[in-house]
């Protein structure tokens, strides 16, 4: 395995390939799931699901103040009144969606995301989880996940949550920077950061991850190197690395980031590398994309032994699951299916109060959607599709039936990005930082509609 920062990062390369992508959380993309999908399908989906586990999302909106670089679904308030209404029609949710299942669980995954979740209070969490394991059957071991902001968790709050049963952190941190908190509006401090982290390993947890972006405003690469310096100090088991995607037409909090202050497209290359290099260095292993492991991390292992899958919340163990997504604009992957609830707070809680699911929108897969579905998973978590396998579930010739496709791709060959074998269509080490890139051409629906300008860019 090369470890050589020039053997798996080429600069030059990454600006060539950098261009409109979507993030492959699903395929089809959420943008296509359709409002044809409502509560009626989404009901029939759970009522007759196969006995597959069960991962549980659930999202929690509120965030105390606004970081101007946000793109997420949420609210922003102090007020304990929204709150707890919102969380009473959780509960409703939780019970609605639980009585339709005909088959229970196990659950072996829960991620809480947000908005942040940590900012909730220990006992309405708490509150939460006892509705969880009240209706859905847990597994004896569930990875349990939570979103954390050292800015609304103390230590105290970190050992209420390994109490509840949370194993694995993620922390926001983007950059310890004071010139880039103060343009991003979040201020906090390594202190505090320290704090949470160290409470986070006292008790007991299996992984903290901490999550870094490049490309915010004022970002510069010898203040950066700090931020490095106090990151690997911290010695996280997993680190993100996420492009900053300026989109102040979609997100409006984003309008107060002015373009003037962000870094140019050379100096973000130059950020990405210098995180990738210290990273390298540090011997953290590249899992795909934005998402770096410890060697022995669960991650790595799932790498090395092609068992790696990637779902709306990134790279994870857990293949196979169904997902239930709770909370105002979750989505759910039943079989075939997604669905996504309601965007709109009030239409969500209004939903609930009468009983009915918020399901506002979704698909169905199709044969050919199941098919690039695979070649794309495969491409993003294995770096490699194997013909053979293709065959074998899909009863398709890949070469023949992707020739188009593959003809896209052979730019990306003769520039080292992937290789073709008799067997299989790989990734390269260099290829697994440009995966959205590779992953384009078996996008049906972006070919059907030349659409992608309102995806981010790969950097
Ligand atoms: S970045 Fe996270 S904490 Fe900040 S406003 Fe967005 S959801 Fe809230």
């Amino acid at each position: 395995m090369p470890t050589a920062i020039t053997d798996v990062f080429d600069a030059e390369l990454i600006r060539r390939y950098d261009t409109r992508a979507p993030r492959y959380t699903s395929y089809p993309t959420a943008d296509h799931f359709h409002p044809g999908f409502g509560p009626g399908d989404y009901q029939r989906v759970l009522c007759t699901r196969a006995d597959a586990p069960l991962s549980l999302y659930v999202h929690i909106p509120f965030c105390p103040s606004p970081c101007f670089y946000c793109g997420c679904h949420r609210e922003i308030t102090r007020q304990p009144g929204p709150i707890q209404d919102y969380l009473e029609a959780l509960e409703r949710e939780i019970a609605l969606k639980a009585a339709l299942l005909e088959q229970s669980g196990p659950v072996v995954q829960v991620h809480f995301g947000g908005g942040s979740p940590s900012f909730l209070a220990s006992d309405q969490l708490a509150r939460v989880m006892d509705r969880l394991r009240a209706h859905f059957d847990f597994a004896p071991k569930v990875e349990m996940g939570i979103e954390a902001d050292p800015r609304n968790l103390d230590a105290a709050g970190v050992m209420l949550l390994g109490q509840m049963g949370f194993n694995r952190l993620s922390v926001g941190v983007q950059d310890f920077d004071p010139v880039v908190q103060a343009a991003i509006n979040r201020r906090q401090s390594y202190a505090e950061t320290e704090v949470v982290v160290r409470a986070a390993r006292a008790a007991g947890f299996d992984s903290v991850s901490l999550d870094l972006i490049y490309g915010l405003p004022h970002q510069h690469p010898e203040r950066f190197e700090t931020t490095l310096d106090q990151v690997l100090t911290l010695q996280p088991d997993r680190v993100a690395l996420y492009s900053y995607a300026h989109l102040p037409e979609r997100f409006k909090a984003q309008r107060q980031i002015p373009a003037s202050a962000l870094p140019d497209p050379s100096l973000k290359i130059r950020l990405l590398e210098q995180a990738v290099e210290r990273l390298t260095e540090a011997d953290y292993v590249h899992i795909g994309m934005d998402h770096f492991a410890q060697p022995n991390d669960p991650l790595a292992n799932a790498l090395t032994q092609g068992t790696l899958h990637r779902n709306f919340q990134g790279y994870s163990t857990h293949g196979g699951c169904d997902l239930i997504g709770l909370g105002v604009s979750a989505i759910s992957q039943i079989g075939h299916c997604y669905a996504q609830n309601t965007k709109d707070l009030q239409d969500y809680q209004t939903s609930l109060n009468h009983g009915a699911l918020p399901v506002r929108r979704g698909i169905t897969l199709t044969r050919e959607d199941g098919l690039r579905q695979e070649v794309i998973q495969a491409l993003m978590c294995q770096g490699r599709v194997c013909y053979r396998n293709i065959r074998a579930r899909h009863g398709v010739e890949f070469a023949a039936y992707f020739a188009e496709e593959l003809l896209r791709l052979e730019t990306a060959a003769t520039d080292g990005l992937v290789r073709f074998t008799p067997q299989a269509l790989e990734v390269t080490p260099r290829g697994r930082y440009l995966l959205r890139a590779i992953a384009l051409p078996f996008d049906a629906y972006l070919k059907r509609n030349g659409e992608s300008l309102r995806h981010s860019r790969l950097i």
